[in-house]
């Protein structure tokens, strides 16, 4: 796996700090883009990295994949009735399909689903950020991780589309809590800082039929687990998810801050990341590398 590992990052090299930095999000346009790290979990727990796995970076997105397990151990399947489970095809902050389809989401890795999802957590949870925070401190074993809260404040403050897209599920029903304080927890989920290492650990009951080796708990059900998987498959990547199952072809999820996570059901967790973005809001050089591990080793789902 070491050697695997390296020879990817020599694979990469060219292609690290192609691309642009999210600069919609002001904190996040000053990261430096030439940088690159990755990291492979086991269903043991057993890390094997190279480059900069280490250093943490905004997890932006993939914080979706979190919320959802807070909004699964609250809401079981109930939850599937505010939030669908197709892919959107459209950008992932857009707008038009929520006025089409009843203020109901097409999934959870969408932002408005992603913000029903907190809708709902803030309904039953005082402080989500936190338990969010407690959550990924517990299954990637760094007591360390934190959120960024100049990020989570400049988002806040460029909160307008995301807003929007709360303010209209209100209108038509399936909105309940406060959107301001909704917004405050999920920006402040998304600003969380974490390495490879920390995701690639974080996310391995995703490849362990919901199962944390490093905690040694069930942190979803084996059929939580397979939905989950299912819809990381379709939708976790942005409009770009049918050309990563094609790619790629792992269930897996990305960030603005160039972070993906990516699961082989069964085996292993991956985080990859690098800053530079490609038009699709995807990590390039991070879409590259997990192209390149999938298809050296045959570890595609398909
Ligand atoms: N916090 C970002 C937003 O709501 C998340 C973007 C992303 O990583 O997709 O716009």
């Amino acid at each position: 796996m070491q050697s695997l590992l390296n020879d990817i990052l020599t694979e990469v090299q060219p292609l690290i700090g192609q691309g642009q930095v999210a600069s919609y999000i002001p904190a996040l346009a000053n990261v430096d883009p030439n940088q690159f790290g990755i990291a492979v979990c086991d269903t043991e727990g057993k890390v094997t990295t190279a480059g900069q796995a280490t250093t943490p970076f905004s997890i932006q997105s993939i914080s979706k994949v979190f919320n959802l397990v807070l909004a699964v151990t609250y809401y079981g399947e109930s939850l599937w009735q505010r939030v669908g489970c197709e892919p959107s095809g459209l950008p992932f902050n857009s707008l038009v399909q929520l006025e089409y389809e009843n203020g109901i989401p097409r999934n959870p890795f969408i932002n408005a689903g992603a913000l029903v999802i907190s809708d709902m957590v803030q309904s039953r949870l005082i402080s989500p950020h936190v338990a969010m925070r407690d959550l990924v401190r517990k299954l990637s074993g760094n007591d360390n991780v934190l959120a960024n809260t100049d990020v989570a404040e400049s988002e806040f403050e460029h909160r307008a589309r995301n807003a929007s897209m709360a303010y209209l599920m209100k209108a038509f029903g399936n909105f309940h809590n406060d959107v301001e304080a909704v917004l405050h927890n999920y920006f402040h989920n998304c600003a969380l800082e974490m390495s490879c290492v920390d995701l690639a650990r974080a996310t391995q009951f995703l490849a362990n039929r919901g199962f944390c080796s490093l905690t040694k708990e069930a942190v979803l059900s084996q059929d939580h687990t397979r939905q989950f998987n299912a819809i990381l498959a379709t939708s976790g990547l942005y409009d770009e998810a049918g050309s990563f199952a094609f790619r790629v072809g792992l269930p897996g999820k990305s960030g603005v801050g160039g972070g993906i996570i990516a699961v082989v059901p069964g085996r292993f967790s991956l985080c990859v990341w690098s800053p530079a973005l490609n038009k699709m809001g995807n990590s390039l050089a991070g879409v590259a590398a997990l192209e390149s591990l999938t298809r050296r080793i045959n570890w595609s789902v398909y």
